[in-house]
């Protein structure tokens, strides 16, 4: 007798929840590699790999304190770069922080995901921008709420609508999420327009969850302000850590600060110190970074300034892709993506994931495509402007290329 084994289904929690920049596409261009293939990989923001070293000091840190990172640590992180996390925010003009209000994570991704899970019950709302860094979704998705998205504007550099916004809050909106510099457009909000959510906020009584993972990837004299040092009446959540501005993405290491009205958000904390304490506490080693980084020499700004490899190569993609006939993109004025327009009129795209996906197969050049950032229509894709000049002018020629066939169809 043969026994038919019952197929193993995933968790109806994961039913809906979606993170594409390391989706279908990622695993066909994984294929095709290990088929033999060389893809120039444009699609993810991990600055090691293209070689951006971590400060020196960074290493030199972590690798001498390793024997006294073998063991667990207090689940909100090591006292010392809590107090370096506290002392960065007081010099951004932050009041009222303390180290019991910072929680260390493993990398800012495992703290959204915690704040999320901590908050939202079954149906509760949040708004999310459109285009949005999709683990926000994601994480909005997996602790059973709902992520309602509100526009950010392209016609005016990518700013969050706030006619949108007040538009979708309902009894059920619990909070926003502000994502600045953001990814993957790269608008810097303006302080009035921080301003401005945060009357909404204010008006509605929203959290706000700050995502400013870029805050100090910069360019053509772009001012960042944290938007909770505009909100000290309200319950901020802020999050930050060193994947991008010190280049160590592979640390995994991250924070969030909470701000603001803490007394009337008791019952929240206790939740985040619940899950904090579930998962023991982060990568130790990695957290002797935070402290030498934040009050070290802040080498991100050699790669942004003017003649720096990350402004000349921003520069430079941005140039090549609106050269294309049909292609539009708001210069970004901060982090490492472009997220151009493909004009509709132009390339009549109904899917774009099996565009990029074509673009992949015929040009070996793998992207994101604009849908996988929950923007509503197929007609964007990210770039993320990491590689060398050399390699940023091969992918792009060969997406010109690909593109001029298409219009020729
Ligand atoms: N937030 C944004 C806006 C990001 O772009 C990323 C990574 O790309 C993250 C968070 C995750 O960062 P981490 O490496 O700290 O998990």
């Amino acid at each position: 007798m043969v026994w038919a084994l019952m197929a193993i289904s995933k968790s109806l929690k994961l039913k809906d929840v979606c993170y594409d920049i390391r989706g279908p596409v990622l695993k066909a261009a994984n294929a095709m590699e290990e088929q033999g293939h060389r893809i120039i990989k444009l699609n993810i923001g991990n600055p090691a790999p293209f070689g951006f070293e971590a400060p020196q000091e960074i290493l030199s840190d972590v690798i001498s304190n390793l024997p006294n990172a073998v063991g667990y640590c207090d689940s909100k992180g090591l006292f010392a770069a809590r107090k370096a996390v506290v002392h960065y925010y007081q010099t951004k003009g932050m009041l009222g922080v303390d180290v019991g209000d910072i929680y260390i994570g493993n990398g800012v991704s495992e703290l959204i995901v915690m704040a999320m899970q901590a908050l939202l019950n079954n149906d509760d709302e949040m708004l999310v921008p459109a285009p949005d860094y999709p683990l926000w979704t994601a994480a909005v998705t997996l602790s059973g709420g709902k992520a309602v998205h509100y526009l950010c504007d392209e016609d005016n550099g990518w700013f969050p609508d706030l006619a949108d916004i007040e538009r979708k809050i309902t009894a059920k909106t619990r909070g926003i999420v502000v994502i600045n510099p953001n990814n993957p457009t790269g608008a810097v909000y303006s302080k009035e327009i921080l301003e401005g959510i945060v009357a909404l906020a204010r008006k509605h009584d929203l959290i706000i969850f700050a995502d400013e993972i870029y805050d100090k990837i910069l360019y053509d004299e772009a001012q960042h302000t944290s938007i909770a040092t505009l909100a000290n009446d309200l319950l901020c959540v802020t999050f930050n850590g060193l994947s991008k501005s010190y280049r160590v993405a592979g640390f995994r290491s991250g924070w969030l600060m909470v701000s603001g009205a803490k007394a009337q958000a008791k019952d929240y904390i206790e939740g985040l110190d619940m899950l904090a304490s579930m998962r023991l506490c982060a990568n130790v080693q990695a957290q002797f970074a935070i402290q030498t980084a934040l009050g070290g020499y802040q080498s991100i700004n050699d790669l942004i300034r003017p003649g720096g490899r990350l402004h000349e190569q921003r520069e430079l993609a941005w140039q090549l892709l609106t050269d294309i006939p049909g292609v539009s993109c708001v210069k970004p004025n901060g982090a490492l993506y472009l997220f151009p327009r493909l004009d509709p009129a132009v390339y009549p795209i109904a899917d774009d994931q099996a565009f990029i996906l074509e673009l992949l197969k015929a040009e070996r050049v793998l992207l994101v495509q604009g849908t996988g950032f929950n923007w509503p229509t197929p007609d964007h894709f990210r770039v993320v402007f990491l590689p060398h000049r050399e390699e940023l002018t091969e992918a792009i020629s060969r997406l010109a290329r690909f593109l001029a066939d298409y219009r020729r169809r």
